[in-house]
């Protein structure tokens, strides 16, 4: 029979192996550190469906947006109802919080879970990937931002990032966008024949993502054109100095005029964080002001601001690892007094919640088991069989130091060893 695989760009995060560099070991210990930051910043958590109304995305995220123009993964639903897998967290927050009627609050919120884009796979690229994010909501331009790139380095510096980059860039109210969007079109007019195809719709259709563009042609005629810090008023200016004056002791903090984001709800200050060592999908989170996108969802005027982590991506620069918690496992070699041997260890379970241990469930030799507690690096194991059983003792192994071999315990020393244990 064929064999069912997974779906391109989707990958299967299985915690199977003892090494700690694994990758799925490395994102499930990432999102648990992650989820850490958010708490200490005093952030509460939304947890919103996977599905959402196509709508949804395409009043936030944009028509222009690649994300909704190539990417989505929409289907209809028996009821021939367009619905689509979230892309992206913030559109499903500000809509939540419309429905909850909870516009009006200022509020600091984080998420994580998964997202889906129809992109083409590559390192660092999937279909479904992790992301987790945060949103600080009913505040205006000023201490949020700081608050944002607060805990950008604190991220940096929990995960021990090489050399962090954050690049930033302000792309400036409505009008201004409007203005300096007027004037790269008049510029880039007459030049149309050197545009490539994704520049020359973009021209058309969101003019500023041309700003984003690999062309190194293209790159070098822009920078002979308009540009975006001579329409920028002098606080939005003064906004990126602060940043940069703030947090230049924690990291590199690059001003990037060409820095615009690839949804269309942004407004504003707008950042990315980006790592060497990624190859060509640099940027491990990405986010910035998009005050206009309440309103637009049919809710309040709500000033606000976010970022998105990629886990996938964050997992691979990551240079912290678990810090295993001791492991004992427990090994039962007796043919027909197994539950009671297990109460055992159910008893030592209950002592220490400190301490991990493996009740071995499989059948086999003493010597298997061993093997596979070794495999496991076990600091100890305890074996019950029927003699123990018949006495009320365990052996005591040490598998990993030296301080002693192996011994006898009574139930009594067992507890107190166990108490002990960190
Ligand atoms: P965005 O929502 O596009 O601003 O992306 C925020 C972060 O999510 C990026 O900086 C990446 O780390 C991550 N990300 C975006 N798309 C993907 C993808 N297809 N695969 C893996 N990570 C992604």
């Amino acid at each position: 029979m064929n064999i069912i695989n997974s779906l391109t760009g989707m990958i299967d995060l299985i915690d199977n192996s003892s090494n700690k560099e694994e990758i799925a070991n490395k994102i499930f210990f990432t999102e648990k550190i992650l989820k850490k930051t958010f708490e200490n910043f005093h952030f509460y958590e939304i947890r919103t469906p996977a599905l959402e109304d196509t709508d949804l995305f395409k009043r936030s995220v944009g028509d222009t947006s690649d994300i909704v123009n190539k990417e989505l993964y929409s289907f209809q639903d028996k009821n021939e109802k367009s619905i689509t897998l979230r892309p992206e967290g913030t559109a499903s927050v500000i809509r939540s919080i419309i429905e909850k009627k909870l516009d009006g609050d200022p509020q600091k919120l984080w998420y994580l879970g998964p997202m889906w884009r129809y992109e083409r796979p590559q390192k660092g690229r999937y279909r479904q990937f992790n992301q987790a994010g945060v949103e600080i909501l009913g505040y205006e331009e000023g201490m949020s931002e700081l608050e944002l790139i607060s805990m950008v380095c604190c991220i940096n510096k929990e995960f021990k990032i090489e050399s962090p980059v954050i690049k930033i860039n302000h792309l400036g109210s409505n009008e201004t966008k409007n203005n300096f969007c007027k004037a790269l079109v008049k510029y880039l007019s007459p030049m149309k024949e050197s545009l490539n195809e994704k520049d020359l719709s973009r021209l058309s259709k969101n003019p500023l993502r041309i700003l984003d563009t690999k062309d190194s042609k293209i790159q070098t005629i822009l920078k002979k054109g308009p540009q975006i810090s001579d329409y920028l008023s002098e606080e939005s200016l003064n906004m990126l100095k602060l940043i940069k004056k703030t947090f230049s002791n924690d990291c590199e903090i690059i001003i990037d005029h060409n820095l615009v984001r690839g949804l269309d709800y942004y407004s504003g200050f707008v950042f990315e964080a980006i790592s060497p060592n990624l190859g060509a999908q640099d940027a491990y989170l990405g986010g910035g002001r998009y005050d206009n996108l309440c309103k637009q969802l049919g809710g309040k005027d709500l000033p606000a601001i976010g970022m998105a982590i990629g886990i996938e991506r964050l997992a691979l620069i990551s240079n912290i690892f678990k810090n295993d918690k001791t492991l004992v496992s427990f090994i039962i070699i007796s043919s027909n007094l197994e539950q009671k041997a297990y109460k055992i260890a159910h008893d030592i379970r209950m002592m220490n919640s400190e301490i991990e241990i493996n009740v071995q469930l499989s059948d086999g030799s003493l010597k298997s088991k061993l093997r596979r507690a070794n495999k496991d690096k076990s600091s100890y194991a305890i074996i019950v069989g029927d003699e123990e059983l018949q006495t009320d003792t365990v052996i005591l192994k040490s598998l990993s130091d030296k301080e002693f071999k192996q011994k006898t315990l009574d139930l009594k020393e067992l507890k107190q060893f166990i108490t002990n244990l960190e």
